[in-house]
Formats: structure tokens, C-alpha cells, sequence
């Protein structure tokens, strides 16, 4: 049996890439795994358990912990979603023994898929750079910082989080800045990466223009 077909998608928060890999996993027929949900769980744990805000090796005992008894059903807590705990998601994932602990299950997923999936779409920063490189399909989904601070505004009132624009707008730059900048895997456009920019698609166009990419590679089985 071929290996089946991985689909790598990076890019900053809100850029739209978690909608297409949603999308396009439901018309593929592919598990999906956000992996950023995997830094926000051990994000949470840390705010709770930690000594001090430089406490990072509480965080990367945390990561292993999950490596150890990772479930996808983990990754369901609607609490992952607020803006504090993706501030730790931030502040943790830069620290090389927490990206150590969670890169195997990542990797485990995409080579074998949950249930009967055609193949595994991951999406995070560091997928096609680092978890898996040789992706046959690779996806940049990006947009512009204010349209990305006003989907994620509306994103968490629609969750009955409290949020403002400029607030929000600043968060997500200041988070961007450190996923960019950080020395370990950080995000960044790789090489046979496409970019597709979302600022001026619906979420069904941003989906089709990705389809249509992927269909363009002819790496996947007859639909
Ligand atoms: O994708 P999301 O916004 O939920 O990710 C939360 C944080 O987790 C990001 O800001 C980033 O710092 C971290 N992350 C990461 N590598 C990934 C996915 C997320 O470092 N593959």
C-alpha cells in the first residue's frame, strides 16, 4: 500500500488556515489535526501548575504528559480558545523540550491518520518546516493583521469572550512577532510551499481555492 497523502498548512493565527483544513478535510475524507490545540492544552496546564512565568521545564513535563496519554477527545475543552491561554500556547511552544515532547504523536498522526481517513491534513507553524517536511502538499494561508484581528474578535465574542478590536489587533501582532522570531521552528514559508492569501475570500472560497491546488497536484486517489 502507498503511504497515504499528507497535507501540511502553516501560517499565522487567523490567517484563515484552520477553516480550509476543516473544509477540506470534510470533502477528502482526511483526519485533521490543529496541533495548535496541542501548545494551548499544554499552555493551560502550565498557567495552573506553574511556579513563576519562567517556570518552562513545568511546561515541558506538561507536554510530555500529554505525549504519553494523547486522545484527540483532550483537544475538544472549549477553554483551549480564549486569548490567555493562546498567550501561553505562545510562551511555551518556544521552548525546544515542549516542541521535542509532541513532535512524535504529530508525526504519528500524519503517517497514521484516525479511523478510516484517505490521509492527515495538520495544520500549525512549523508543519511543513519541521513535523513533516516531505508533505507532498504544502499550504501557506495567510491575510492581513486587520482582517485577522477582526475574524478573531468575532470569533471569541461568538464564544462569549470578552474582546475588543484593538486589544485583539495588538495581541495577535505581538504573537506573530514571537511565533516568527523564536529560534526554534519558527513560522516561516518553506520551500514547495503555496501561499494563498484569505483576506479577500469568504471561508467557502478560501476552501475551493485550496481544492483546487491540491486537485492541481494529482497526488491524491480518484475522488
Ligand atoms: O494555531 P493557534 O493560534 O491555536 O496556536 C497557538 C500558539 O501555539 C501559536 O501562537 C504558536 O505559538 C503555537 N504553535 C506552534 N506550533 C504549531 C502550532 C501552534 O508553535 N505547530
Amino acid at each position: 500500500m502507498p503511504p497515504l497523502p499528507i497535507i501540511a498548512i502553516d501560517g499565522p493565527s487567523a490567517g484563515g488556515k484552520g477553516t480550509i483544513a476543516k473544509g477540506i478535510a470534510r470533502v477528502l475524507n482526511f483526519a485533521h489535526l490543529e496541533t495548535g490545540l496541542l501548545y494551548r492544552w499544554v499552555g493551560k496546564a502550565w498557567l495552573e501548575r506553574r511556579d513563576n512565568s519562567d517556570d518552562l521545564e513545568t511546561a515541558a513535563v506538561i507536554a510530555q504528559e500529554l505525549a504519553d496519554r494523547f486522545d484527540l477527545m483532550l483537544l475538544n475543552d472549549p477553554a483551549l480558545r480564549s486569548n490567555e491561554v493562546a498567550e501561553a500556547a505562545s510562551v511555551i511552544s518556544a521552548h525546544p523540550p515542549v516542541r521535542k515532547a509532541l513532535l512524535e504523536l504529530q508525526r504519528d498522526f500524519a503517517v497514521n491518520p484516525p479511523g478510516a481517513a484517505w490521509g492527515a491534513i495538520l495544520d500549525g507553524r512549523d508543519i511543513g518546516s519541521v513535523v513533516c517536511p516531505d508533505a507532498p502538499i504544502k499550504l501557506f494561508v495567510t491575510a492581513s493583521p486587520e482582517i485577522r484581528a477582526e475574524r478573531r474578535t468575532k470569533e471569541l465574542q461568538n464564544l462569549g469572550l470578552a474582546a475588543t478590536y484593538e486589544q485583539v489587533l495588538a495581541e495577535v501582532a505581538a504573537r506573530d512577532e514571537r511565533d516568527r522570531t523564536r529560534a526554534t521552528a519558527p513560522l516561516q514559508t518553506t520551500a514547495g510551499s503555496v501561499e494563498i492569501d484569505t483576506s479577500n475570500l469568504s471561508a467557502q472560497e478560501s476552501i475551493d481555492v485550496a481544492l483546487g491546488i491540491i486537485r492541481r497536484t494529482r497526488l491524491l486517489p480518484d475522488e
